[in-house]
C-alpha cells in the first residue's frame, strides 16, 4: 500500500474531503472529527490490536481512525448510522480491502447475532471507538452486557463521563455508571483529550477510556436483576443516605429499618453511609443479605 497520501485525520485531508463532499458536521449526531494523529495512534496502542484480531467500530465519521485501525488488524467491521457518509467513505477506504462499513445505527444492532452471523466466535473482537457522545452511556452498556464478551473497549468519550466511570468510593463521581460498568470491567482513563483535537470542536474536554474485561470467577453477582434494582435504588437521591434510599426502595417500616440496619453490620456498612462511600464489595455482600428473606 502505497502511504504518499495524507491520513485522513491530517486536518488539511479532513478539510479537503469535508469540501469536496460539502459535509457539514452534523451535531444532532454528535459529528465531532478527529484531527489530532498522535491522539488517534495512542487510542490505537491502547487497543493493543493485533494482525489476527478484529476490531468494531461505532462511528466512522470520515474514516480518520477505521484507516489506522485497518493498519493494524484482520480486519475492521465499522458501523455508521449516516447514510450521507457510506459515499465518502468508500472514497477515503477505497485503499483498504479489510474495512466493511456497515449502515446501521448501533443500538438496534443485536452485537451476538452480528458475531454469529459474521463466524467471529473465537476471535479476539475489541471495540473501538471515537463515540458519539449524546449516547455514550446506552451504547458503552450494551457492549459491556453482550452476551458476546468484548475483551475490551478503548472509547473515546466525555472527560466528566470517563470519570464517573472509573470512579472509586469516596470521591463525588462515584455512583451507579462506576459501579455498572466495574463490576464487570477493569476501567482505566487512558488519556484527556482536548477540544482542539477535534473539527468541529465540542463544547467539553474528552477522555479516551479503557475498559477491559474481568476474568470470569471475579464477575459473580448472584442475582443480577436484584443487585441492579439495589443499585438505582442506592443513588437514587445522592444526597440522602444510603438507608433513605433504600427504606423508600423497601418501605419505611420499622421492621424494614432494623432488618437493613443489621444487614449493614454484617456488610460493615455505617448506618448513616452515603451510597458513594460504600465499595463494589460492599454492595455486593449487601445485595445477598437482603435478598436473603
Ligand atoms: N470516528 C470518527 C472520528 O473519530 O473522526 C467520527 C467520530 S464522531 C464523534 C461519531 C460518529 O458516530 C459520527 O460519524 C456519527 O454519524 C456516528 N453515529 C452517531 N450515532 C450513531 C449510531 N446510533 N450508530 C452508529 N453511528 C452513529
Amino acid at each position: 500500500m502505497t502511504q504518499n497520501r495524507l491520513s485522513i485525520a491530517d486536518p488539511i485531508r479532513t478539510n479537503d474531503i469535508m469540501r469536496k463532499y460539502k459535509l457539514r458536521a452534523k451535531k444532532s449526531l454528535g459529528q465531532n472529527f478527529l484531527t489530532n494523529e498522535k491522539v488517534l495512534d495512542d487510542i490505537v496502542d491502547a487497543s493493543g490490536l493485533k494482525p489476527d484480531e478484529i476490531a468494531i467500530e461505532i462511528g466512522p465519521g470520515i474514516g480518520a481512525l477505521t484507516e489506522k485501525l485497518a493498519q493494524v488488524s484482520e480486519k475492521v467491521f465499522a458501523f455508521e448510522i449516516d447514510d450521507s457518509l457510506i459515499p465518502v467513505l468508500a472514497d477515503t477506504l477505497q485503499y483498504y480491502d479489510n474495512i466493511e462499513v456497515i449502515n446501521q445505527d448501533i443500538l438496534k444492532v443485536d452485537l451476538d447475532e452480528f458475531v454469529k452471523d459474521n463466524d467471529l466466535q473465537g476471535k479476539t473482537i475489541k471495540v473501538v471507538a471515537n463515540l458519539p457522545y449524546y449516547i455514550t452511556t446506552p451504547i458503552m452498556l450494551n457492549l459491556i452486557n453482550s452476551d458476546y464478551p468484548f475483551q475490551s473497549l478503548v472509547l473515546m468519550m466525555q472527560k466528566e463521563v470517563a470519570e464517573r466511570i472509573t470512579a472509586n468510593p469516596g470521591h463525588r463521581e462515584y455512583g451507579s455508571l462506576s459501579i455498572a460498568v466495574q463490576t464487570q470491567m477493569k476501567a482505566r482513563i487512558d488519556r484527556i483529550v482536548g477540544s482542539k483535537s477535534f473539527i468541529p470542536r465540542p463544547k467539553v474536554d474528552s477522555a479516551v477510556a479503557v475498559l477491559e474485561r474481568l476474568p470470569k470467577e471475579q464477575v459473580d453477582i448472584e442475582d443480577p436483576v436484584f443487585f441492579n434494582k439495589l443499585i438505582r435504588s442506592s443513588f437514587m437521591q445522592k444526597r440522602k443516605s444510603l438507608m433513605n434510599n433504600l427504606l423508600n426502595w423497601q418501605g419505611r417500616t420499622d421492621e424494614n429499618r432494623e432488618k437493613i440496619k443489621k444487614d449493614f453490620e454484617k456488610c460493615g456498612i455505617a448506618e448513616n453511609a452515603r451510597g458513594e462511600q460504600v465499595s463494589i464489595a460492599q454492595f455486593k455482600q449487601l445485595a445477598i443479605e437482603m435478598n436473603k428473606n
